[in-house]
This record gives structure tokens, C-alpha cells and sequence, in this order.
């Protein structure tokens, strides 16, 4: 079995771990994150098994966009949250710990305490352009 198909929440997706569902339709599942950053905070995620979203299909991928919307919108009128963040990590380098996709819908009120600040860089033109002609033309 591969780590996605290993993990916690491919178990929960098979029924061998409980969660706190909160949406399911034929392909996707969302249930309450258990060590929430806020009331509300939600995890999105698909029924097949993959560790990133790179590795899904473009239509598991667009279905699950769409249920981010649904849920996120259930989300905001069940908190009265008007803010909220998607986070969505691919990789351990990136903060993935759980190696199956999942969208984080969290909630985000004035002065939650939360906050989210990353440090941007900065790249000449010729380093813009090497990179837009090297990913616009990749497969
Ligand atoms: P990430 O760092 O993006 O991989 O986030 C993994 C998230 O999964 C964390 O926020 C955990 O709190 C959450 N998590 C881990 N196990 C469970 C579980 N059994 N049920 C619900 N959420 C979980």
C-alpha cells in the first residue's frame, strides 16, 4: 500500500477511523480537523488516494474545488467567520504531514491571534522570464 493509502486518513475514508463528517458526496469527505486552529477549521478531502495533488486526476481535482466552496460557505454562516483561510500542503518540505491531499478551510476572526505571515523575495526580470518560458511550455 502506498503512505497515502496508509494513513490516517485513507482509514477514515474506509471507515476504520471515525471523524467528525461534515460533508460527503460520491468522491469527497469533510470533517472537523481534530487539533483545530479555530472553531470550525475543516478538512476537505478526496475518496482516492493520493499524497498530493499533482498526483490526482484533473477531475477529482476540480470536484474537490468545488466542494472547498460548499463547505467553506457552510463554514462562514455556522461561525459567522467572514475571513478564512485555504491551506493546502504537498510534500514534507512544505508542512504536509498527513501524506493524503487535504484542503484546511479555517476560520479567521479580528484579532484571533492566529496569523500567517510568510517573507516574499525578490527576482530580476531575466529570473521572472526563465521561469515563466520553463513552466508555461512544460508538460
Ligand atoms: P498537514 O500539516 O497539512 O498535513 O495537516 C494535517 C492535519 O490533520 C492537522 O491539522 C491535524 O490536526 C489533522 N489530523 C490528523 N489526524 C486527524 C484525524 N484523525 N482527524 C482529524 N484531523 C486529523
Amino acid at each position: 500500500m502506498s503512505a497515502a493509502e496508509q494513513s490516517v486518513f485513507a482509514k477514515i475514508v474506509r471507515g476504520e477511523l471515525p471523524c467528525y463528517k461534515v460533508f460527503e458526496n460520491d468522491s469527497v469527505l469533510a470533517f472537523l480537523d481534530i487539533n483545530p486552529l479555530a472553531d470550525g477549521h475543516t478538512l476537505i478531502i478526496p475518496k482516492r488516494a493520493a499524497a498530493t495533488i499533482d498526483q490526482l486526476p484533473d477531475e477529482v481535482n476540480a470536484e474537490l474545488g468545488r466542494c472547498v466552496g460548499v463547505v467553506a460557505r457552510r463554514i462562514l454562516r455556522v461561525t459567522g467567520a467572514a475571513a478564512y483561510n485555504v491551506l493546502q500542503n504537498n510534500g514534507a518540505s512544505a508542512g504536509q504531514e498527513v501524506p493524503y491531499v487535504h484542503y484546511h478551510v479555517i476560520p479567521r476572526k479580528p484579532g484571533d491571534g492566529l496569523g500567517f505571515r510568510w517573507h516574499p523575495g525578490k527576482r530580476t526580470a531575466a529570473e521572472f522570464e526563465a521561469l515563466q518560458a520553463a513552466i508555461a511550455s512544460a508538460e
